[in-house]
């Protein structure tokens, strides 16, 4: 890798010239590290007469030694040209019109060459502040390489001849360690606001940092994530904390003052006068378990860092209700939680698109503290075996480690999942009375105990 990378450093190459062509034996790509199926959907194409290439993640994830996540293929065959070539083959998309061939375990997105069109043409539709809403002109491979994002996903490796086509240096910047946007910083990114988060990812994975003009312009640009659909964002932010990299990107998120657009109710939260180290501890904490079950390849529950993201929010606002009380008079502190819960995801789901799946999720997450932390004697069992249990019982210890009261609790269920039967009744029994079979009210809501009234 090093030495083909010498080899072409010395050759030089300036963004705009011809392209660099970089031979088999001055790289290590190589037909046996592309997928079987990938395999398949470029030589049909090739044989088709088509010109096709692998390019994007794939390409840059290879040359790094690294696993890609997925191939994508860029070819000049049109949509339709594509459908036709394949059984398993599903066109998609608007903004951008896509076929997806579809494999048992696997799809290959295969995408056309595109062109930055010129301005108002049909096929290329541009909105408010410059933003792209739909990027249908087709054109040649080289145009291909203007609208893309960053020059290190600008590389097409011809799996037919072993060569990689770089036409913006981005070889240089790969080896070098620099994400480098192609073009103007600040007009592709009104283009498509989302290069931002793309930017910030792609920093925090690849242990890379942002060129200079292409991190000086999110400043200038980042408001315009606000314009980006709800559903959208919500895949990005999955990408962004699910990746194995939580801890760097939510640094590099903040950073740049973008978490706002994402979750802006934790960011606020991070800046309130007193909750802040906490929040910021119990976040921290989240990611680091987040990036460490992804490195141990465990499954991530998608609700559990939204349920982490957002519950200073919900404790900053039921705090203020309780300040405020007017509108909880009259509401038990578990209606109360459950009220201040759906308002405080209605609100969430402005920025970010949670399916109710996620947001039913959330919620039972939330009010099962508020049980697991009662442990009412006779109700044990039936906690144990509800299906958000488990996460529950995680976001529990979560809290424990900074909330010391919690410690023991947190504890206790522990010691009661190890449990045989007769041991789980004897944790049953240590339980204190007063929190068994009493009717308890959530402890901020507790009504202060009433004066004797003194005889006359
Ligand atoms: P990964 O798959 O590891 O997340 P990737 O770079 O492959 O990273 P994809 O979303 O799979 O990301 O996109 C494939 C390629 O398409 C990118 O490498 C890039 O060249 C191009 N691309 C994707 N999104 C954009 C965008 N918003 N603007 C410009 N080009 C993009
Ligand atoms: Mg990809």
């Amino acid at each position: 890798m090093l030495s083909f990378i010498k080899n072409f450093l010395k050759k030089g190459g300036a963004p705009n010239s011809a392209p660099t062509l970089i031979p088999a034996p001055e790289h290590h790509l190589s037909r046996s590290l592309i997928s079987r199926n990938c395999l398949g959907v470029l030589d049909t194409l090739a044989n088709a007469g088509f010109e096709v290439y692998l390019v994007g993640g794939s390409v840059r994830d290879l040359l790094l030694g690294r696993e890609p996540k997925d191939f994508d293929v860029a070819t000049n065959a049109k949509p339709e040209e594509i459908y036709r070539l394949f059984r398993n083959c599903r066109l998609i998309g608007k903004r951008f019109r896509l076929a997806h061939v579809y494999f048992k375990h696997e799809i290959i997105e295969v995408a056309t060459f595109r062109k930055q069109g010129k301005k108002n043409h049909h096929h290329q539709v541009k909105g408010q502040n410059g933003l792209l809403k739909r990027d249908n002109v087709y054109g040649t491979l080289k145009d291909d390489v203007w609208r893309r994002d960053f020059t290190l996903n600008a590389l097409y490796y011809d799996a037919k001849n072993n060569i990689i086509i770089d036409h913006t240096n981005g070889i240089k910047d790969l080896q070098q360690g620099i994400i480098r946007i192609i073009g103007d910083a600040e007009s592709r990114y009104r283009e498509d606001p989302v290069r931002i988060l793309r930017a910030i990812r792609f920093t925090a994975k690849l242990g890379m940092s942002l060129e200079e003009n292409t991190a000086k312009a999110i400043a200038k640009t980042h408001m315009l994530l606000a314009a980006i659909a709800p559903a959208r964002l919500l895949d990005e932010t999955h990408k962004l904390f699910n990746s194995g990299n939580a801890v760097n990107t939510f640094a590099a998120l903040r950073h740049h003052d973008v978490l706002q657009h994402l979750y802006p109710l934790t960011e606020e939260a991070l800046r309130h006068p007193t909750l802040h180290i906490l929040a910021d501890k119990f976040i921290l904490r989240a990611l680091q378990n987040t990036d460490a079950r992804v490195a141990q390849d465990k499954p991530l529950n998608p609700a559990f860092l939204v349920s982490v993201f957002l519950w200073y929010p919900l404790q900053i606002t039921l705090e203020q209700e309780n300040l405020n009380k007017k509108d909880t008079a009259n509401h038990s502190a578990f209606t109360q939680l459950e009220h201040t819960a759906g308002k405080i995801l209605r609100q969430a789901k402005q920025h970010l698109a949670f399916t109710q799946i996620i947001t039913q999720t959330v919620i039972d997450i939330w009010l099962l503290q508020f049980q697991l932390i009662g442990r009412r004697q006779q109700q044990i069992h039936h906690l144990s075996q509800q299906p958000r249990f488990r996460a529950a019982y995680d976001f529990l210890c979560l809290r424990a480690e900074g909330e010391a009261p919690l410690k023991p609790i947190a504890d206790w269920w522990t010691h009661w999942q190890q449990a045989d039967d007769e041991k789980r009744q004897e944790l049953i029994n240590t339980l204190p009375k007063s929190t068994r079979n009493k009717k308890r009210r959530y402890p901020s809501k507790r009504k202060p105990a009433k004066k004797p009234v003194p005889k006359e």
